[in-house]
């Protein structure tokens, strides 16, 4: 689990302001959401948190710490994109198992290497034991051996997010990963993430243009317009007491 501040973060492009000042404080195991209309930035500030992109003023911190010269692999953050990105050549099992066949060695790991370094059989079982692992929790074992082309939009959808969660990371970035589907599968697997928040307790940060799915799934709600952070609330505050027009508006509007 991680704490996340993100601290007077400001983005430019050229000569636009695409991220204007933005300060948010996420506790460790909260689940926000972070919405608002295309074009307004969510994205770019979530790349940002993960590290892969630079931003122009301000700072990251994970759990206290300056992350702001770590490289995303560092992190600890895993992020579930919009489009699935999986590879097309590989099985779902060996998709899922990507991140933990390039994991890099820990410091203990490399001051044991000669000494007991696991033979590759051995980290082969061990691999396929933590691939079984997640796909039981997201019930996609049936899967395992298709490749992404054989799979609806929902399966894809659940082997990105079991790919994220291979490597235990302290926290979820995900970036409209339900938009994909269509409605009816979209509310299942609204359901599904927010299952899966409640079982890892790890610190989600999701992004959406929908409010309804935000309204339902989170702790708190970020509502970001034309760059700006404008509220940061529960869902009931934000739907009962928006505390700037634009944000009556963006909730009140119909998707
Ligand atoms: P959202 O995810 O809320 O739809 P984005 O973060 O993707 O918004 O984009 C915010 C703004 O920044 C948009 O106007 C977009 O055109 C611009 N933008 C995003 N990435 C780049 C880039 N690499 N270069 C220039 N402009 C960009
Ligand atoms: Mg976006």
């Amino acid at each position: 689990m991680a704490a996340l501040n993100i601290q007077a973060v400001a983005k430019r492009f050229g000569e636009t302001d695409v991220l204007k000042r933005i300060d948010l404080d996420i506790r460790d195991g909260e689940f926000i959401s972070l919405v608002g209309p295309s074009g307004c930035g969510k994205s770019t500030l979530l790349r940002i948190v993960a590290g892969l992109e630079q931003q122009t003023e301000g700072h990251i911190l994970l759990d206290g710490r300056k992350v702001d010269a770590m490289r995303p692999r560092d992190r600890d953050l895993a992020m579930v994109f919009q489009s699935y990105a999986l590879y097309p050549h590989l099985t779902v099992a060996e998709n899922i198992a990507v991140p933990l066949t390039m994991r890099r060695m820990s410091t203990l790991q490399r001051s044991l290497i000669g000494k007991i370094v696991p033979s590759a059989s051995e980290r082969r079982r061990e691999i396929a034991g933590e691939v079984a692992k997640v796909c039981d929790a997201l019930s996609i074992n049936a899967l395992k051996d298709r490749k992404p082309a054989a799979l609806s939009g929902g399966q894809r959808q659940r082997v990105a997010l079991a790919r994220a969660m291979v490597r235990k990371p302290s926290g979820f970035l995900m970036d409209e990963p339900l938009s994909n589907l269509d409605a009816k599968m979209r509310v299942q697997a609204r359901s599904e993430i927010a299952a899966l928040h409640r079982q890892l307790d790890s610190t989600f940060i999701y992004v959406t243009h929908d409010q309804a799915e935000a309204m339902t799934m989170s702790d708190r709600i970020a509502v970001m317009i034309g760059g700006e952070l404008l509220q940061v609330d529960t869902p009931d505050q934000i739907y009962q007491m928006p505390q700037d027009l634009r944000v009556a508006e963006f909730i009140g509007s119909p998707k």
